[in-house]
């Protein structure tokens, strides 16, 4: 359908223009005088109906071609708020022009009225090309229609406007919501390890203080690895992460990295399964051991005391190693599963009673990403889940005596 023009139908100044409009329409296109006024009257009487018994209405004159044969269509779509069925003018159109026919899709209605165009008459695109350019361009408008183009400009201006108010409120909310969790993270550990050494320098035994720095320790790496999420967040917006890659052995590293894995959850019970098999991998060290940080912290975040934590390593026949993180916690629902790896996103439910910034998934994913792998999780309500990480391997041995 090639349209030709549009008019909202909203007031009897829209209507007598959608009856001029389309008498013109129908005597540019060589239609009987007889039809041009029939088609005309019939729109005409339609518009009358939706004003009265309708919302937004609005009619477009369209050319449309089935079959080499061409009709004029008028066709209106509007909001009803009384029933437009078997009203006196509907009916009337409806004799006026048989090809009548009408249709909802949600609420929005939408009746065409056709007339096919006599074939002696030429249509082309170049034709309807000139129909459409005399609406636009010859024909003379009255002040009513220039203060329609106005508005219709304004309207769009408006909305879009508006779409772009929402998203830039959206993302001050967010910031602001980032900026006050942040801050009281860092405040946090910050108290603690004021106290911490104030009482480390008050104690005058030796034995004493041993305790008191280990607590300060953990605390600093806290600061530490809050700060370098925060610094990576900058640097994502900026599209820059800072990578050492280099080949290391994946289950070496891992057993290695064991004992500080075990620290991290010390209420849980941390379980690793390796294949033992040497499988080597193209990575950054640091970063692949801030992406499990982050899996097996979050595991510990959203599950119980004494619950376990698997974190599995196995490689697959296509080429890639997975690591994966099975938690026995709070899990989470489908839509939530598709959402906890964008930036900021923290289900809502756990936002009240567990402390986080929204982003460790994120910088992980982007990690994952730029080490050529990918990064999902599995997950139900109250059955836990599974984080998965895959990444390419390099090389993979299937027996210890090749080492
Ligand atoms: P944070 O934990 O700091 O909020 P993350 O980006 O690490 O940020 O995680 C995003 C959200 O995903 C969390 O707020 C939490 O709602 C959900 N989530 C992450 N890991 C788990 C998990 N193992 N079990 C249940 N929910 C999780």
């Amino acid at each position: 359908m090639d349209r030709i023009l549009k008019i909202p139908i909203e007031n009897e100044l829209d209507m007598s223009l959608a009856y001029r409009k389309s008498k013109d329409a129908a005597k540019l296109l060589n239609l009987s005088i007889s039809s041009q006024t029939t088609f005309a009257t019939a729109v005409s009487e339609i518009s009358r109906e939706i004003i009265d018994k309708a919302t937004d209405g609005l009619l477009e004159l369209n050319i449309s071609a089935a079959e080499e044969k061409y009709s004029l269509v008028a066709k209106f779509t509007y909001l009803e708020v009384l029933t437009l069925d078997r009203s006196e003018g509907i009916m009337y159109a409806s004799k006026l022009v048989p090809h009548f026919d009408k249709h909802k899709i949600g609420d929005m209605h939408t009746l065409n009225l056709s007339v096919k165009i006599p074939s002696f008459v030429r249509i082309d695109r170049e034709k309807v090309r000139n129909v459409r350019f005399y609406f636009e361009s010859v024909e003379e408008k009255s002040p009513y229609e220039l203060l329609l183009e106005k508005n219709y400009e304004l309207s769009e201006i408006n909305e879009r406007t508006e779409l772009e108010l929402h998203t830039a409120n959206y993302i001050i909310n967010q910031k602001n919501e980032f900026l006050s969790v942040a801050s009281h993270e860092l405040k946090t550990p910050l108290t603690i390890l004021k106290g911490l050494t104030q009482l480390a320098l008050r104690s005058s035994e030796r034995q004493d203080v041993a305790p008191f720095l280990v607590k300060i320790n953990t605390q600093v790496q806290k600061l530490q690895d809050l700060i370098t999420r925060l610094l990576d967040i900058s640097k994502s917006e900026t599209d820059k992460l800072d990578y050492n890659f280099e080949q290391l052995e994946l289950n070496n590293f891992l057993t290695d990295l064991e004992i500080l894995l075990k620290n991290l959850v010390p209420a849980h019970n941390f379980e690793l399964i390796t294949e033992d098999v040497p499988v080597f991998i193209n990575c950054d060290r640091l970063r692949l051991e801030q992406v499990i940080n982050n899996l097996i912290g979050n595991a510990a975040k959203y599950s119980s005391e004494n619950t376990t934590i698997v974190l599995t390593v196995k490689t697959t026949e296509n080429g890639y190693v997975n690591l994966s993180v099975k938690d026995q916690g709070i899990g989470m629902n489908k839509n939530d599963l598709e959402k906890v790896f964008e930036k900021f996103y923290r289900i809502s439910e756990v936002k009240s009673q567990v402390a986080g910034l929204g982003i460790g998934l994120y910088v992980s994913s982007r990690i994952v990403n730029d080490h050529q792998g990918k990064i999902w999780a599995e997950s139900s309500i109250g059955e836990g889940s599974i984080f998965h990480i895959s990444l390419p391997y390099i090389s993979y041995f299937t027996e210890k005596a090749h080492i």
